[in-house]
């Protein structure tokens, strides 16, 4: 009868509903092949950024850092760091001792920067970063005491020394103006001049490579460092010979990779998704940072709220609904998409999280959302192994080596809350560079600490040049 046929209908039409959106989830399944591909690839963009020839045009710049070795334990002393470009902005006091037993205290406070801040002028952001510190040292109760400082800056700068980066552009949530070009060390340091204080800035560092260098401090073998965070980025120790722009063949130095441009000249197009496309249209840096917005915190919400959008306007979620709520760039935070990825959730839980982030879902919407969020973090952990594999095997083959035994520092909100990327980025690893155990080893606090271990190797080598 009738009834029978309604039924009939309803079934088929969800069963094309089903597909479809399987369909739409696909786009985001890679095979071995295709992550072999990115790695093949990767490795290109390497050797373009190692090259004089290519240097100028490539899109993974494979910055060199002058940092030169990891850190050796006699590193001693009291430092100021600043960390800023992740999660949180930070001022910290870092005291060192070296001697048979090492140990390294921390202080920290955590300031916030309002998006006008960063998205204002360089004087302004500046300014506020001093105001912060000497804020800081108020609280510290030390006024007046001129300590060394490192500065995390966990953007892209050219360096020519340790205390010396222009920044190339920014990334993530930032757009201050001025900046760009400009040395960052300078725009610092009259920001400290116009407070009428005094500060001993001794170096500029890379997120990745503070954590790099803290976890060398506990273990020797760590040689490659790694930010799963708000932004994507790699650091190694690269041989010396290989790093044409810089001169001098012995010895290693840190390359900062800034793998985030990865495929800003296309060459990713081929795996990327009409919502890539989309996120990138709506970013502050349309055109750039290609693979991070692939991989990083600051947007899998992003790509997620985009599919969501358009599964809702196809009418297979939210009643077909879109609200103001999934209108809203960056509801999606590293910590919801860990908390809706977590199998110790039950659906009426992801339910509940939809609903506190605005959006009023039924049982089935929390199935379809969390199945989006499971599609884009996998193919986020699946290139960001597939980058590390290719950083691996090219520091194995750097050595003449069968078989590379190394660890990798890690830091990063993505790889440390979320409930599957790191596993699911070590499994990849280990499948695309077999010939390579890779230890991933937690930094703990690598942007202060680290910075402050470098400043101590900076003060080290200042003074030796002095005598
Ligand atoms: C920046 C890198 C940084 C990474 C992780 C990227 O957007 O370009 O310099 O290391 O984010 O914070
Ligand atoms: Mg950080």
């Amino acid at each position: 009868g009738k009834g029978a046929a309604m039924v009939t209908a309803w079934a088929s039409r969800l069963a094309d509903q089903t597909r479809q959106i399987a369909e739409t989830l696909a786009e985001f399944r890679l095979t071995k092949e295709q992550l072999l591909e990115v790695k093949k690839r990767m490795r290109t963009e390497i050797q373009n950024g190692l090259s004089k020839n290519t240097q100028s045009t490539a899109t993974v710049r494979m910055l060199p850092t002058y940092v030169r070795s990891t850190p050796d334990g006699t590193e001693n002393g009291d430092f100021l760091a600043l960390d800023l470009g992740g999660t949180n902005f930070r001022v910290l006091l870092v005291k060192i001792r070296s001697g048979k037993r090492r140990t390294v205290e921390m202080h920290n406070k955590i300031y916030a920067i309002p998006i006008e801040v960063m998205q204002s002028t360089g004087e302004e952001l500046f300014d506020h970063i001093v105001y912060c510190i000497s804020d800081f040292l108020d609280y510290m109760g030390m006024k007046n005491a001129r300590l060394p400082l490192g500065f995390t800056f966990s953007f892209p700068c050219r360096q020519t020394s340790l205390d010396a980066g222009i920044l190339v552009n920014w990334t993530k949530g930032f757009k201050a103006t001025d900046c760009e070009g400009e040395d960052v060390v300078g725009l610092l340091r009259e920001a400290i001049k116009r407070r009428e204080f005094d500060l001993d800035v001794v170096a500029i560092v890379n997120d990745t490579v503070g954590t790099m260098m803290t976890c060398a401090y506990e273990e020797p073998t760590c040689e490659v460092g790694l930010i799963a965070g708000t932004g994507s980025n790699a650091c190694y120790m690269e041989e010396m010979r290989n790093i044409e722009t810089v001169d001098g063949v012995d010895g290693r130095m840190c390359v900062n990779m800034e793998w985030g441009a990865f495929g800003d000249n296309g060459c990713l197009d081929d795996i990327r998704t009409q919502y890539d496309n989309a996120v990138d249209d709506l970013s502050l840096n349309a055109g750039k940072q290609k693979y991070e917005k692939m991989c990083s915190g600051m947007y899998l919400g992003e790509i997620v709220r985009n599919i969501l959008i358009d599964l809702t306007k196809r009418g297979f979620l939210f009643r077909g609904q879109i609200s103001e709520t999934l209108k809203t760039r960056g509801i999606f935070e590293t910590k919801f998409l860990s908390q809706i990825e977590s199998d110790r959730l039950a659906l009426l839980q992801v339910r509940s999280i939809l609903q506190h982030l605005g959006l009023d879902s039924t049982c089935d919407d929390s199935i379809i959302v969390k199945e989006v969020c499971g599609a884009v973090s996998l193919r986020a952990a699946q290139i960001c192994g597939a980058g590390m594999a290719a950083v691996v095997d090219k520091i194995r083959e750097n050595r003449g080596l069968d078989h590379l035994d190394i660890t990798v520092g890690v830091d990063g909100t993505l790889y440390k809350l979320h409930p599957h990327f790191s596993r699911i980025m070590h499994h990849t690893v280990k499948e695309l560079a077999p010939n390579c155990n890779v230890n991933f080893l937690l930094s703990e606090d690598g942007s202060g600490k680290g910075a402050a271990l470098i400043t101590a190797v900076g003060c080290r080598l200042r003074q030796q040049e002095q005598k």
